[in-house]
């Protein structure tokens, strides 16, 4: 391979691999490309379906808190109530308001010391007069209980809850909004939550004479609250008052907005989207843009909770209308999306990795997939071509090719061979391909045959051909026996067209053998077929024929006319010829003879009728001109086995010059006489 042939080849390559790329690349962006949308829409859907459910999920474990906790709020309000009734209803509270009795003071005072240190819930248990004055009041510190001494007793006429209080009618409780404890103008800190409970006391006469307040202590409730929440998934739970000010948050720096002027952040401005809808149901579920809001209004001071028949029966006090209004509180759970996304599969670490793996792993797969596929459509698409490259090259090879079965039967054949026998594939195929050959080739060809089950390969067999037009040429066959189980079953052949090979070598033998003038055999030939004759033949006789003063001829008519003569002399010999004999001029006017199958006297008889033939010939060379030549000839037999050519041509030499020298034209048998 030259250099420039080896780059060409690199480039091929280069193109090759460079088209293979491309064409992979190309298939691989367009399917991923469905694949990726398809993986992606499938897991947007799994994701959608999956957070449904956790949507749904989340939402049935909050119902039993809301529920349980709505009713806890419920309850412990209810019990306030009950408890504020029962205290009401001891006479000892008008009679002390009235007569100021020190019995009945000592008797109330021990009903609200036994009050706050039973429930311990009262941060101030007590009894003011019309005019606002505190009469009795009992300090609940835990642990500690103060009967707070009449010094110490303040004025609360301008206290809202006196306020309210005061008005309300026989069986009605103001109820305060939930607010922080202040003690002489100040907020008392750690804050104290309070909600008072004030009811007024009225006498026989129905009058007012003075209120019972009750400093219900929150705390405790908010922290079972605080604490119910902490249990859930994300703590988000909280209350608010009517106004949207937080009284239990999860972030605790939002709380009591409504009592500290440091706190400003209301639930409407954190969440503007979910206010108005929460503002204005009493129960339900927000999506926002951020997460989902489950909401509940708690009116504490509703019955429901406890059964509306027992309610009735146990509490005869009700609650304003203006104090339900506000304590109607809300509990809402907010639960936002991120925190439900984070239990989600796919935006956890792992789901995440194994989200990337899908991709990567379906973008690996299928670009490995494609690379072999590509390679396979390639390898096929090669070996179609090679298999048609070797079908036209069977088929229209510049030679023929045939299979043969072990009988002979053709199996297949080119198109090649059927053109130059004329026949269709369908005559061929189950035919003998001895129909197609000349009845000398026949024999050849079963010979031919034969020898492939003990050779692999027979070479260069000469057949000849018949065509289905009875045109017949000569074909070079070589064949490879193909073997089944050890035995000779298909000859793969090849027939080379060698019509004219043949015809070249027949025409160079012709011109070998042949005397250019005569066109009889000539010297060469004449000892080349002698000697095999010899060789299988004893019988034979050998005659030297000699143109008698023929260089006279050429003198007197020329050497044209003397050619003219050699080649009637060579007609007439061939004319005697007998048969199985062979002929041949073997010098300038010289010819030889060699018979075989005839005996001497026969021989010899051959010998006299040419000299009589020619001796009575007139040779018309023009209208002016003929000419007569007569021949001498010696004859000789073959007198043992040993001899050979060379002494017979000798012997009848002699013979011949006893003819030329006893008067020529004539015969000269050999005998012991001409040699001695
Ligand atoms: P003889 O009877 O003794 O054989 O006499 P002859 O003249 O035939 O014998 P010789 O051997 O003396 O002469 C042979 C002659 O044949 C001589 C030669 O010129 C002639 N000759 C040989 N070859 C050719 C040829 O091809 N053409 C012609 N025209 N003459 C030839
Ligand atoms: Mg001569
Ligand atoms: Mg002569």
């Amino acid at each position: 391979m030259t250099k420039n042939a080896a780059n060409d080849t690199n480039i091929d390559i280069d193109i090759e691999s460079h088209s293979f790329t491309v064409s992979v690349l190309r298939r691989f962006i367009w399917i991923y490309l469905l694949i990726a949308t398809a993986l992606a829409l499938s897991l947007a859907y799994i994701q959608f379906q999956y957070t449904q459910n956790l949507e749904k999920t989340m939402l049935a474990q909050e119902e039993a808190f809301v529920t349980s906790t709505t009713q806890a709020l419920q309850k412990e309000m209810q019990i306030q109530l009950m408890v504020l009734q029962m205290s009401t209803r001891s006479k000892a509270l008008v009679d002390f308001l009235e007569n100021g009795t020190l019995a009945s003071k000592k008797g109330l005072e021990s009903l609200f010391a036994n009050l706050a240190s039973t429930f311990l819930r009262y941060d101030q248990v007590r009894l003011l007069d019309i005019e606002g004055n505190e009469r009795i009041r009992i300090n609940y510190i835990s642990p500690s209980l103060e009967i707070v001494k009449p010094a110490n007793l303040q004025n609360k006429k301008h206290t809202h809850y006196f306020q309210e209080g005061i008005k309300q009618p026989k069986g009605k409780v103001y109820v305060s909004p939930m607010e922080l404890n202040v003690e002489h103008g100040e907020i008392e800190v750690p804050y104290k939550p309070v909600i008072r409970f004030a009811t007024p006391v009225i006498n026989k006469a129905g009058e007012t004479v003075g209120l019972m307040v009750m400093n219900y202590l929150a705390t405790e409730l908010l922290q079972n609250f605080r604490d119910q929440m902490e249990l859930r998934i994300n703590g988000q739970g909280m209350l608010i008052d009517p106004e949207g000010y937080w009284i239990s948050n999860h972030d605790r720096s939002n709380e009591w907005g409504g009592s500290l002027d440091t706190v400003t952040q209301k639930f409407q401005d954190q969440y503007p989207q979910a206010w108005p809808t929460i503002q204005k149901n009493d129960d339900g579920i927000f999506h926002s843009d951020r997460g989902i809001f489950r909401y509940v209004s708690i009116n504490p001071f509703s019955l429901d909770s406890i059964g509306k028949y027992q309610a009735e029966q146990a509490i005869n006090l009700s609650v304003s209308e203006q104090s339900r209004q506000q304590n109607n509180w809300k509990l809402i759970i907010f639960l936002p999306y991120d925190v439900m996304n984070q239990s989600s599969f796919f935006y956890k670490p792992v789901g995440r990795v194994i989200l990337a793996s899908l991709f990567i792993g379906s973008a690996a797969i299928l670009l490995l997939l494609l690379i072999m596929s590509e390679q396979k459509r390639r390898r096929l698409r090669y070996d179609l071509f090679i298999k048609n490259e070797l079908i036209d090259l069977y088929e229209n090879a510049p030679c023929g090719y045939h299979s043969l079965d072990k009988n002979g039967s053709v199996i297949k054949m080119n198109q090649t061979e059927l053109n130059w026998l004329g026949y269709t594939r369908d005559e061929v195929i189950g035919s003998s391909f001895t129909d197609f050959l000349t009845k000398d080739s026949v024999p050849v060809f079963k010979q031919f045959l034969k020898n492939l089950h003990f050779d692999k390969t027979i070479e260069g067999v000469v057949l000849e051909v018949q065509c289905k037009d009875g045109h017949t040429f000569f074909v070079s066959t070589s064949a490879t026996s193909i073997l089944e189980k050890g035995y000779f079953a298909i000859a793969r052949t090849s027939a080379f067209d060698i019509t004219e090979r043949i015809e070249l070598e027949k025409r160079l033998d012709h011109i070998a053998n042949t005397d250019v003038l005569t066109e009889i055999s000539n010297r060469r030939h004449f000892f080349m077929q002698a000697s095999q004759i010899l060789e299988a033949e004893d019988h034979v006789s050998l005659l030297m024929i000699d143109a008698d003063h023929f260089k006279s001829i050429n003198d007197n008519f020329g050497h044209d006319i003397g050619d003219i003569v050699l080649k009637f002399i060579a007609a007439s010999l061939q004319k005697t010829l007998p048969e199985e004999a062979i002929l041949a001029r073997i010098g300038g006017e010289e010819f030889a003879m060699l018979t075989t199958g005839i005996d001497k006297k026969d021989a010899f008889e051959v010998a006299n009728n040419i000299c009589e033939l020619l001796a009575n010939s007139k040779i018309k060379i023009d209208d002016q001109l003929t000419i007569e030549v007569t021949l001498s000839i010696g004859i000789t037999q073959r007198i043992n086995a040993n001899e050979d050519l060379n002494d017979l041509l000798k012997r009848a030499d002699v013979a011949l010059y006893f003819a030329k020298t006893t008067g020529r034209n004539k015969a000269v048998q050999s005998t012991e006489e001409t040699e001695a």
